[in-house]
C-alpha cells in the first residue's frame, strides 16, 4: 500500500485558509489545490495568492485547462443556469476537479469543519480511495480560534468581508441572501451586471430564471427596493437571536439556513 498523498482544498474562504496555516508546518508535504470556477470574487484570488505568498506552496489550480470552466460547462448543461435543486455547478466545477487531481491514489483530505459547526455531508467527496479528515474537530478549534489563526498569520480574514459579503464561491451564487446582492452591486456593480445578464439571456431563451429565486436582478436593483432589503437585513441583524430564530421559523427569510449551507468545497 503506498504511503498516502495529503490534500487540502481551498475555497478562498476563512476556514480552509486557516487550516492551510494551522497544517503548514505539521503537514510539510501538503498539495493545495483551489478549483476556480472563473467566476469568483477578485478579492478570493486576491486572498488565495496572499496565501501561496505565506505557504511558500503553490496551490494548484485543478481546471486550469478550461479558459472558463463555468462558461464551458454551462455550454454542455445547454444554457441551464445552476440553482439549489440543479447544482451542477459544485460537481463539475469543484467535486470533479478534485477527483480528478487525485486520480486513484490513496488520499487524505484535510476539511476545514470546525468545532464549533455540525458535521454535514455536503459534497465531499466519498471516493473509498479519500479518507475526510477534520483536524479542528479533532483540537476544538472555534470560529475565535480561526480568527485567531489569520490574524496571527498575517494574513487575516478573507477581504470580501469588509463590504459584507459573508463567503468565498462564485460572485453568482445563489446561495447569497438578498442582502449580499445588494452588497455585491454597491461593492462590485460590474459583477451584479454580469449575473444580470445571465438572467437576461436565459428569460431570452425561454426559462424565467433567478439567482435568488423569488426576484429577477433587474427588479432588486431598484434604489428603492435595495433600500427596504438592506433596512430588512439590519432589522435581522440588531434582532435578538430567538426573534430571529422565529422569523427563520415563519420563513422570513429568503433563504432558508439550512439550504444556506451549501457545499462545503465551495465555502469552508
Ligand atoms: S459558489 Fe455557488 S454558484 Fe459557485 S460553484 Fe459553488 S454552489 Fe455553485
Amino acid at each position: 500500500m503506498p504511503e498516502p498523498r495529503h490534500i487540502l482544498s481551498l475555497s478562498g474562504g476563512k476556514d480552509s485558509a486557516a487550516l492551510a496555516v494551522y497544517l503548514r508546518d505539521r503537514v510539510p508535504e501538503m498539495e493545495y489545490v483551489f478549483h476556480d470556477t472563473g467566476h469568483e470574487l477578485p478579492e478570493t484570488y486576491d486572498y488565495l495568492d496572499r496565501l501561496q505568498a505565506l505557504l511558500g506552496t503553490e496551490i494548484v489550480k485543478t481546471t486550469d485547462n478550461l479558459e472558463d470552466p463555468f462558461e464551458h460547462w454551462l455550454t454542455i448543461y445547454g444554457g441551464m443556469l445552476p440553482s439549489n435543486h440543479r447544482r451542477w455547478c459544485t460537481k463539475m466545477m469543484k467535486l470533479r476537479p478534485f477527483e480528478d487531481y487525485v486520480g486513484d491514489d490513496p488520499v487524505v483530505n484535510y476539511v476545514g469543519l470546525r468545532a464549533d459547526e455540525r458535521v454535514r455531508e455536503g459534497y465531499i467527496s466519498t471516493k473509498p480511495n479519500i479518507t475526510a479528515v477534520y483536524p479542528f474537530q479533532d483540537d476544538g478549534l472555534v470560529k475565535e480560534d480561526i480568527v485567531q489563526i489569520l490574524e496571527e498569520s498575517g494574513l487575516g480574514m478573507p477581504p470580501y468581508l469588509d463590504w459584507g459579503r459573508s463567503r468565498s464561491g462564485c460572485y453568482f451564487c445563489f446561495y447569497q441572501q438578498k442582502v449580499e446582492w445588494v452588497r455585491l452591486k454597491e461593492a462590485h456593480p460590474d459583477l451584479f451586471e454580469k449575473a444580470k445578464r445571465y438572467e437576461e439571456v436565459s428569460a431570452r431563451d425561454g426559462e424565467a430564471f433567478y439567482w435568488c429565486r423569488t426576484e429577477p436582478l433587474a427588479e432588486l436593483e431598484r434604489p428603492e427596493r435595495m433600500a427596504e432589503i438592506k433596512a430588512k437585513a439590519e432589522a435581522k441583524e440588531n434582532a435578538p437571536r430567538r426573534a430571529t430564530r422565529l422569523v427563520e421559523t415563519l420563513g422570513g427569510m429568503d433563504v432558508a439556513e439550512e439550504e444556506r449551507e451549501g457545499c462545503l468545497i465551495c465555502f469552508l
